[in-house]
């Protein structure tokens, strides 16, 4: 388990004011868990919302725009949603891969908008039921990742990695922990080659697929897995929280 455990609540395409309570709960119970970092990533909707009604806690997007402005319909910028209150963003979950056919070049453009705008970023990585069946999960996974590390000095303090086997995303089902600590490992080896040891080992793997507070334990006490990237349980204070006590 990392000193200080880093837990983010993904809300997806979830929430109205009406779960402002939610974020505020969520918030004064983690006052009082110093030792884990908490962050939530709203809806864009709710990202300046969020961010004005808590004091501890993280607030964080679930996409940016590659541009800085001008005309996209619809689409929202990285300085955007660092002027809601953002302080992250979340990129390339497989949600946003393949319902919006995301892939590597584009998530470098959009990780390079993050950082200049001032705001880190939350990668995920994750490979298919049939990649993982074949074998052949570790080097799909090392690929993408490969694809999207940034090159630059400070990635510890502006990169996170979230490892998510996308069979395991909202089905119930989470990875066998051999099989977590075994890809974290090889994520660890990947980060550490790419940026030398002394920052390698400072960035944050999380792992995310499913965790709940009767499975958050046994996952986040494993090597090289610093915290959890939570989908469903994040929705109410209490699924969260006992997530967050338990790491
Ligand atoms: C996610 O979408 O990032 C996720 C991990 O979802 P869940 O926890 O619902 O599986």
């Amino acid at each position: 388990m990392a000193e200080r455990p880093y837990i983010v609540g993904n809300w997806k395409m979830n929430g109205t004011r009406a779960m402002l309570p939610e974020a505020r709960a969520i918030d004064r119970a983690s006052q009082r868990v110093m030792k884990v970092e908490v962050a939530l990533a709203p809806p864009y909707t709710l990202i300046h919302a969020v961010h004005r009604e808590v004091e501890q806690i993280g607030v964080g997007a679930q996409d940016c725009h590659p541009g800085e402005d001008g005309a996209h319909t619809g689409d929202i910028s990285a300085n955007m949603v660092a002027d809601a209150g953002a302080k992250f963003v979340i990129l390339g979950h497989s949600e946003r891969r393949q319902d919006h056919g995301e892939d590597s070049a584009l998530l470098s453009a959009k990780l390079d908008a993050a950082l200049n705008a001032g705001i880190r970023a939350i990668l995920c990585c994750g490979e298919t039921l049939t990649t993982r069946e074949s074998g052949n999960a570790e080097a799909f996974v090392l690929g993408q990742l490969r694809e999207i590390l940034p090159d630059i000095d400070n990635a510890a303090d502006s990169v996170t990695v979230a490892y998510e086997p996308i069979w395991a995303i909202g089905t119930g089902r989470t990875a066998e922990t051999g099989d977590i600590e075994a890809m974290h490992g090889s994520i660890r080896r990947l980060l550490n080659d790419t940026y030398g040891e002394e920052t390698g080992s400072q960035i944050r793997i999380l792992y995310g697929g499913s965790v709940k507070p009767d499975n958050a334990r046994d996952i986040l006490e494993l090597e090289n897995v610093d915290g959890a990237l939570v989908g469903g349980a994040s929705l109410t204070a209490e699924s969260f929280l006992g997530i967050v006590l338990a790491a």
